[in-house]
């Protein structure tokens, strides 16, 4: 993905043109079925280079431009799915990431509400908390975050052991998940990197949290984390983030067994 140079003026044209656009990344349990999606900011630029979200995404929060983007997105994504909802499998859980500001954001459980009184009762709501953010932030929003639980609401915590490996945030926020960061998936077996990721797996578990492996490449990656205790995979071996059509008509088609281009099941391997 190219890196062009953006400004902020030009983000928040691209917003007002709604050329930023949820894709969606496949997440599949441990029989290798899809149980959901996290959605993922692409900014389409009609004959200009694409930029990547590791470009637009700092650069909308300096601008304070992530609480609109993100609220644009949940929009988008509701009116998206909604749409397709009988090819969806059935639970069906919808990510999106949510930076601590947007945590602040005293709407947001209005947003929420918002989203799911688009679906029928079988698609959640999962909401990816950053270990990459402060601490402090993330322990001021701990109330907020169990109000969503009781809700209904899944919380997550995203790129777990990339930040300040925080094993008080385990404690002190409510989490439903913890996605373990790609990093974890690379490390040879009884490297210090798939120690660590057992230890983060069975620290989880026993505080009653699912985990997800992110960035899996391959099956033996896949195989690897399913031994150390993860239950959920998210990863390029399965797909990368696409666009709704590709999605709806390319890879559920083949997840549910219907034909397609199939996302890769563990059991076929
Ligand atoms: P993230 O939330 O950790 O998202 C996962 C990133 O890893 C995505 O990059 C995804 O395309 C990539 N990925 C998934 N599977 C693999 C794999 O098997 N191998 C490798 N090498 N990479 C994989 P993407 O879409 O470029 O997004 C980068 C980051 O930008 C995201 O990391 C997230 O922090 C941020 N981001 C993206 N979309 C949004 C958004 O809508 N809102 C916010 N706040 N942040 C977003
Ligand atoms: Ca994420
Ligand atoms: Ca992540």
């Amino acid at each position: 993905m190219n890196n062009s140079r953006v400004t902020a003026k030009q983000l928040r044209q691209a917003l007002r043109k709604r050329e930023i656009v949820p894709w969606y990344q496949p997440v599949v349990d441990a029989n290798g079925q899809v149980t959901g999606v996290e959605v993922l900011a692409r900014w389409l630029r009609k004959g200009a280079p694409r930029v990547s979200p590791d470009t637009f995404i700092p650069l909308a929060m300096e601008a304070g431009l992530i609480v609109p983007l993100t609220r644009q997105l949940m929009r988008q994504t509701a009116r998206e799915l909604s749409s397709r909802v009988k090819w969806l499998p059935q639970p069906f859980s919808v990510g999106f990431n949510m930076p601590a500001v947007c945590l602040k954001d005293s709407a947001l459980p209005l947003h929420c509400r918002r989203f799911l009184s688009s679906f029928p009762p079988f698609v959640k709501l999962v909401l990816e908390v950053s270990e990459r953010d402060a601490a402090p932030d993330l322990y001021q929003a701990a109330d907020t975050l169990t109000a969503l639980i009781r809700d209904g609401i899944d919380v997550a915590l995203d790129d777990f052991g990339t930040g300040w490996a925080n094993l008080n945030l385990l404690c002190r926020l409510p989490l439903t998940t913890i996605k373990l960061d790609r990093m974890f998936c690379t490390g040879a077996p009884g490297s210090a990197e798939s120690m660590t990721a057992a230890a983060a797996m069975r620290l989880a578990r026993s505080l009653g949290m699912r985990v997800l492996a992110e960035g899996v490449e391959s099956l033996a990656q896949v195989r690897r984390m399913r031994a150390l205790g993860a239950s959920a995979f998210q990863g390029f071996y399965f797909s990368p983030p696409v666009s709704i059509h590709r999605l709806i008509w390319r890879i559920l088609p083949g997840a549910l067994g219907l034909g397609g281009e199939s996302v890769r099941l563990l059991g076929h391997s």
